[in-house]
């Protein structure tokens, strides 16, 4: 299914192929403060529907993972990444997807603090 996606005030559009019916919540020491309920997906799942440059990116610890946000509302909706096997994956924020029914996701911890 695909799924619109975007920040609070639009700078940061996007759409995502994927039925999602998990969420992890990440305990990790950006998500503890920044909330979000992530999922992850292969990057050609993703197309970004506004220009590159209206994100903001963040990086911390590592450096590997680009976080990206809204340099005008403050909204992260997804990150850049790679899963084990090095190919390119979003880790989006399932919260910023406003079709998303979130009370029908199972909310899975995910340790990110000990990753
Ligand atoms: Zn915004």
């Amino acid at each position: 299914m695909l799924h619109q996606g975007s920040c609070h005030c639009g700078q940061i559009a996007f759409e995502v192929e994927g039925d999602f019916t998990e969420g992890l919540d990440c305990n990790c020491s950006l998500c503890r403060r920044r909330g979000g309920l992530l999922a992850f997906v292969p990057a050609d799942a993703f197309r970004l529907k506004t220009p590159e440059n209206a994100l903001s990116t963040y990086r911390f610890n590592t450096r590997v993972l680009q976080h990206h946000f809204c340099a005008n509302c403050g909204i992260a909706p997804f990150s850049d990444g790679q899963n084990g096997e090095g190919a390119a994956t979003k880790a989006i924020n399932l919260r910023c997807l406003p079709d998303m029914d979130l009370d029908a996701l199972k909310i899975t911890k995910w340790d990110g603090a000990h990753h």
